[in-house]
């Protein structure tokens, strides 16, 4: 099977299988060569690499990772791929197709079955619909999991990396965060897939820390609380931690004293950092 990564290729394997689109699993081809070999490149995988690559669709990134990587597993939700996938991919002997929804898929189980529990590293050219649920779920599941390199909607790559007061900061920022360092690698324009989306893309490595750099007794908590804050941002902290997590106000007054900060602050002013402490301070409120 030649090399899937052009319009030409992808249209072939499209007409050949009679393949239809589904917008509601935000298909778009990847038919840039330059793009691909970059998102390879940046994502650092060597042979003793296993890869865990998210929605492969016709297999054109999947077979650049099975040519970079020990094993390629690859999990795909539509049925209509499989057999195509088998195709495209049957001259590599070190990939696995699973036909599931990731977002229903045991991450922990997967990696102990294909790497005996240690870190895998993920790429993938993402379906935007899920993309936030799909990273959160992926540092969520505390799966052994050493970088994430994906294709996302470029908005959603700058809200990954923005800071404090900012309008893209949010609950996803934060995560993104305290679990690892993002960069964006490439922006990449509507062109670059088949068919084209309606918004621009980037590229974005996010290089796990083996360790958070901010301390806090319970992330989850602090999670729990950061999405309260997020949840109705245009609220105070003091009424968005009330209403959206339980904390009373006078807890929350008296927190916020301590660390010296207004009773009128809102939660996009406060850092990871501040997050951090804030949890800490108020976990004998924790749910
Ligand atoms: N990797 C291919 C490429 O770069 O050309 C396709 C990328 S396309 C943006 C997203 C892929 O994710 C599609 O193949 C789609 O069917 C698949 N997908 C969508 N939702 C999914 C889910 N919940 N679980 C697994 N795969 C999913």
């Amino acid at each position: 099977m030649s090399k899937l990564i052009n319009p030409q290729e992808t249209i072939q394997v499209i007409q050949q299988n009679d393949f239809r689109f589904q917008k509601r699993f935000g298909q778009n081809f990847l038919i840039d060569e330059n793009v691909l070999s970059n998102i390879i490149t940046s994502s650092e995988i060597t042979k003793d690499d296993c890869v865990l690559e998210i929605g492969p669709g016709i297999g054109t990134m999947t077979q650049a990772l099975c040519e970079a990587a020990r094993h390629v597993v690859t999990v795909e939700i539509d049925s209509n791929l499989i057999p195509i996938l088998q195709n495209t991919l049957k001259a590599y002997d070190n990939v696995t197709i699973i036909h599931s929804d990731v977002l229903k898929l045991d991450l922990n189980d997967v990696i102990q079955k294909y790497n005996d529990g240690k870190p895998v590293k993920v790429v993938a050219n993402l379906p935007y619909y899920i993309t936030t649920p799909i990273i959160m779920g992926l540092f969520e599941s505390h799966a052994p999991i050493r970088s994430i390199t994906v294709m996302v909607q470029k908005e959603v790559a700058d809200r990954m990396q923005s800071l404090p007061g900012t309008k893209d900061y949010g609950a996803l920022s934060l995560a993104v965060q305290y679990y690892s360092k993002p960069e964006i690698i490439q922006l990449v324009p509507p062109n670059c897939f088949i068919p084209r989306p309606n918004v621009g893309s980037a590229v974005i490595r996010l290089l796990r820390y083996p360790e958070s750099p901010v301390s806090v007794s319970d992330d989850r908590w602090m999670f729990q609380l950061i999405k309260a804050a997020f949840g109705q941002r245009r609220k105070t902290l003091l009424n968005s931690l009330s209403s959206g997590a339980g904390v009373p106000k006078d807890a929350t007054i008296k927190a916020l004293q301590n660390m010296q900060l207004s009773e009128t602050i809102r939660g996009e002013a406060l850092t990871l950092a501040q997050f951090a402490e804030l949890a800490d301070q108020l976990m004998e409120y924790k749910n």
